[in-house]
């Protein structure tokens, strides 16, 4: 029997996931559908699918040149990226070098506050608890991941760390925080999701000017116009 091409494995918030006609992977289709404050602001980007996917495309594929090992392997169309089918570890790995958003609500940061050494932090992703911040501790007791894969984690995302924040330096840009997640791939571990301006902080260096979702969380307007100026700024 012809098996269908393309058959919906999951639908989330911003992502629907295809299955590809190879088995290992998968077609993910970027949507224009937003939600903030766990899911209690809705709305619309028009235009964030196709920024979300080619900016992910693109961001995957210079990580790649870095040896960050990520589960692109082409970009589709405007809005979907083929990748390798992994299976998620459920650990929101968040990155910050200036302080925003829960940071400063949890410990007091004033937002734009320098964090001379990044702070990496560790949730659990889970909706119905509402994404609690969490230690690798929890992550063991919970057997989301191993001592080892942690250990990978942290250490790839300080240097997905590195190498992002002089990209955008480069473009004037400051790298304000982003989130990853990772997943297994053939007994390895590879970068997958998203790196997006759902995703990640961007700020303009000279004005601090939003260029992230945070125009969709805090209604400052102009929001699909910056994720268009964003995605500029990234593929110049
Ligand atoms: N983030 C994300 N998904 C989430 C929560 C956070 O992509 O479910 C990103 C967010 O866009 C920001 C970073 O992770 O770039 C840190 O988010 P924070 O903990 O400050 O939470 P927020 O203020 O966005 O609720």
């Amino acid at each position: 029997m012809a098996k269908s091409k393309k058959e919906k494995l999951y639908e989330g918030k911003a992502k629907i996931i295809y299955s590809a006609e190879d088995e290992s992977e998968v077609i993910i289709k970027f949507k224009d559908d937003a939600t903030a404050f766990d899911g209690a602001k809705k709305g619309k980007i028009k235009g964030k699918g196709s920024v979300n996917n080619k900016m992910s495309c693109f961001l995957f594929e210079y990580l790649e040149k870095y040896n960050v090992p990520t589960h692109f392997i082409e970009q589709l169309s405007d809005t979907e990226m083929k990748a390798k089918k992994v299976e998620i570890i459920l650990v929101e790995v968040v990155m910050r070098n200036i302080a925003a958003g829960s940071l400063c609500k949890r410990y007091g940061f004033k937002e734009g506050d320098k964090i001379e050494t990044p702070i990496l932090e560790f949730f659990l992703k889970d909706d119905d608890l509402h994404d609690p911040l969490m230690n690798e501790y929890h992550a063991y007791a919970l057997n989301l991941a191993t001592k080892d894969e942690l250990r990978q984690i942290s250490k790839l995302a300080m240097k997905i760390n590195v190498v992002l924040s002089s990209f955008f330096e480069r473009r004037n840009i400051l790298l304000v925080d982003f989130k990853l997640e990772f997943g297994r791939y053939d007994g390895k571990l590879i970068l997958a999701d998203e790196i997006s301006p759902d995703t990640c902080r961007f700020w303009d260096a000279e004005t601090r000017k939003k260029l992230d979702k945070d125009r969709f969380r805090q209604d400052l307007g102009k929001v699909e116009e910056s994720y268009k100026e964003i995605l500029e700024r990234v593929l110049s």
